[in-house]
């Protein structure tokens, strides 16, 4: 167990994501200083708030990491497009940063003798056919799916992640992140939560793929956080599950969404697409036994959150399409 703060170094990449942008938050609220990498492909500048001990440093981490040679006490990997349209759009820079790019920050991360952190994904275990999922469940995936460059890229790193703690001892931690969601996240994202917010409050019919009765579990981003900073200092190396267990269908996420906003949208469905996995619920038992973990925020507050930060954006003539 080693806490940080004030004088640790830590290094996020794909820190102007959702997720890395509300982490690198939580560190610097923390004392840390923190350098934040990421190319922007899909992450944005305005998620990161000027600092005094935040560095920005623009750069494509399968290219090699230019961020000085003084050590790093923790390297937290969050770098990498993770939307089914980015499956779409960007598979090979997909599938390049969570393997090269992985094994740069690994080498890093070994040669600095710090703390690693996988972002993984519940996307490991494909469409489940274990329902919840743990931890000692290995996946139902399509190897060459529309969904494979994620899947089997965020699959390699754990085995990369796997092989240099296994073979180097490096000190490493992996964690399957379940569906996250929060302020900061990119309307044209391509996700449902993003995509039925903007929907709504553009007063567009919500695209429901399929009958929306496809389940997953939705996380507030501050929940999920929480959760990576008591894996970071807990010393576990998991791999750990992080989300909720607030199972909703696409239908019921549609009904709240439309509620919430007060939105005379009507919900239009559409084609799903394949390979989407039908059930996502994590089990939580290994988070809450090693780490204390325990989700504070129920999905009607995180959307409402959510919502407000989509509409205050919208006001503000930063989200021009729905
Ligand atoms: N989905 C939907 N309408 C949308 C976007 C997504 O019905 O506009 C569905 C999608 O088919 C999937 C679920 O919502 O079953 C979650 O999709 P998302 O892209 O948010 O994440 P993931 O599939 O990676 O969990």
């Amino acid at each position: 167990m080693t806490t940080y703060g004030t004088g640790s170094r830590i290094l996020v990449t794909g820190g102007a994501g959702l997720v890395g942008s509300h982490l690198v938050d939580a560190l610097l609220a923390k004392g840390c200083d923190v350098t934040a990498v990421d190319n922007f492909s899909t992450g944005s500048r305005a998620n990161l708030e000027s600092h005094e001990r935040l560095t920005v440093v623009e750069a494509d981490v399968t290219e090699g990491l230019p961020v000085g040679d003084e050590p790093f006490d923790a390297v937290l990997h969050f770098a990498c497009p993770a939307s089914p349209v980015d499956f779409e759009t960007l598979p090979v820079e997909i599938l390049r940063v969570d393997s090269v790019g992985t094994l740069h920050v690994l080498d890093r991360a070994l040669a600095d003798g710090a703390r690693f952190l996988m972002a993984s994904t519940s996307e490991v275990y494909g469409d489940p056919l274990v329902h919840p999922q743990p931890e000692s469940y290995w996946g139902n995936v399509n190897p060459i799916g529309i969904r494979s460059c994620y899947d089997e890229a965020k699959r390699f790193s754990e085995a990369a992640v796997a092989a240099y703690h296994r073979h180097k001892g490096l000190d490493a931690a992996i964690v399957r992140i379940f569906n996250t969601y929060g302020p900061r996240m990119r309307p044209d994202d391509g996700r449902v939560i993003p995509n039925f917010i903007s929907q709504a409050l553009a007063g567009e019919p919500l695209t429901v793929y399929g009958d929306g009765s496809q389940t997953r579990s939705l996380c507030y981003v501050d929940d999920l956080v929480n959760g990576l900073v008591l894996l970071l200092e807990s010393g576990e190396y998991g791999p750990v599950n992080l989300g909720t267990e607030y199972e909703l269908t696409v239908g019921e996420m549609a009904e709240v969404i439309l509620r919430l906003t007060g939105s005379p949208s009507k919900v239009e469905y559409t084609d799903r697409p394949s390979d989407d996995p039908e059930r996502r619920r994590p089990d939580l038992t290994a988070a809450r036994t090693l780490l204390g973990y325990e989700p504070q925020v129920h999905y009607e507050a995180g959307l409402k959150a959510t919502i407000d930060d989509f509409a205050a954006r919208r006001a503000a003539g930063e989200l021009t399409s729905a």
